[in-house]
């Protein structure tokens, strides 16, 4: 017998708040046989992520997201190690990830789907696979370097919402490493703004939930915005665009503040920060990582050296259990976590 987790009534409608019971946990058997070209896993780590969200609802907003079926087994990003291998390149105790791997215990997966891992790259920290040396961190990494236009020695400030998170964490201590000059963060907690500062280098953090964001925002950056790395959209990041410069550049990353409500992906700014857009020429356009996965290789070995090399801290929030893993996911969006959200199913 194996746990399963099937997803529960997952069609929230849009404007529905997620919770941890629209999980369930279910036992089930899986048939022992592989195949030719298949492995047998046992799941390591899973990750939860804010475009769950959309594959809650029966039209995702997009393409390439397909919506979680009632009762059928819910999946994401994953890592695991090979138990028993009939695909020619994979081998007993290989590790290995995958962008839809079952939040199952155990499973019997294609060989073809898995990419091979190499625990070194990352100090044996295996889960960083899943964050700073996964798609997190690439979102990151190709986020700056295709629509941040950073430039060493520009003298650049660049903002980032949302900078306590997975991506975010990443997108202020690499927006530094590419060359801008002052880099200041906005969160939701003092901890985790003191989190940014002491230990992630942000020359300056903003606590969203206290005093006035506008008047902080203009005292920490003296010379406007020049690069904003935007993770959550709305309020937050109208006051960040009313602050940018001529010229400067939106990172559109994410939307989080917009995504348990009834709106278009992206959605459009407000008129009176749209016509500031439009006045002073600030580039907005929509970023997706998975149009950049031809530079993900050349771009996870700069991450891993860069985590090698201490040039970039990483922080994760992990609960153990795949039992948890709705609660882990109501958690993270929600601000729960400080870096990458993950679930350890098994060590
Ligand atoms: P994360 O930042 O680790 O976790 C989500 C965080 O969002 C929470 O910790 C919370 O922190 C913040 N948040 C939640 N509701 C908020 C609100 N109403 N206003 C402001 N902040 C809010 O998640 P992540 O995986 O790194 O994703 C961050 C963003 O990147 C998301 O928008 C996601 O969709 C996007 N993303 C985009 C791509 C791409 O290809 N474009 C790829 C991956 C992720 P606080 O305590 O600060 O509120």
């Amino acid at each position: 017998f194996y746990i399963y987790l099937f997803n529960f009534k997952i069609t929230l409608g849009k404007n529905g708040v997620p919770v941890a019971e629209n999980f369930r946990l279910e036992q089930s058997t899986i048939t022992d046989t592989v195949q030719a070209g298949q492995v047998r896993v046992k799941t390591l780590y899973l990750s939860v992520d804010p475009y769950m969200r959309c594959r809650m609802n029966e039209d995702t907003g997009s393409d390439y997201l397909q919506p979680w079926q009632l009762s059928e087994v819910a999946d994401g990003g994953g890592i695991g190690v090979v138990e028993e291998s009939k695909h020619e390149n994979l081998a007993k105790g290989d590790f290995v990830t995958s962008f839809t791997w079952p939040w199952q215990t155990v499973a019997v997966l294609d060989g073809s789907s898995l990419q091979k891992l190499v625990p070194r790259l990352v100090n044996g920290r295996l889960s960083y696979f899943l964050g700073a040396a996964g798609i997190t961190g690439l979102t990151a990494l190709l986020g700056i370097r295709e629509k941040g236009h950073v430039a060493a020695g520009a003298n650049q400030t660049m903002v980032v919402s949302g900078a306590a998170g997975a991506c975010g964490s990443l997108a202020g201590q690499i927006g530094r490493l590419e060359g801008c000059s002052r880099v200041v963060g906005i969160a939701g907690t003092d901890e985790k703004c003191s989190i940014l500062v002491q230990e992630m280098g942000f020359d300056a953090a903003i606590n969203y939930k206290k005093g006035d964001v506008a008047k902080q925002l203009r005292e920490l950056c003296p010379g406007g915005v020049d690069v904003y790395f935007d993770n959550v959209g709305g309020d937050i990041s109208d006051t960040v665009i009313s602050q940018m410069n001529q010229n400067s550049h939106i990172i559109l990353c994410g939307q989080i503040s917009q995504y348990n409500k009834d709106v278009p992906y992206p959605p459009p700014l407000p008129p009176d920060i749209e016509k500031i857009q439009k006045e002073r020429n600030i580039t907005r356009e929509r970023f997706l990582v998975l149009n950049y996965m031809d530079k993900q290789e050349a771009s996870v070995l700069q991450l891993c050296q860069w985590i090698q090399e201490g040039k970039v801290k990483v922080r994760e929030t992990v609960l153990e259990g795949l039992a948890n893993i709705g609660a882990a996911f109501q958690s993270m969006m929600n601000g729960g976590n400080i870096g990458k959200q993950i679930i350890s199913v098994s060590k």
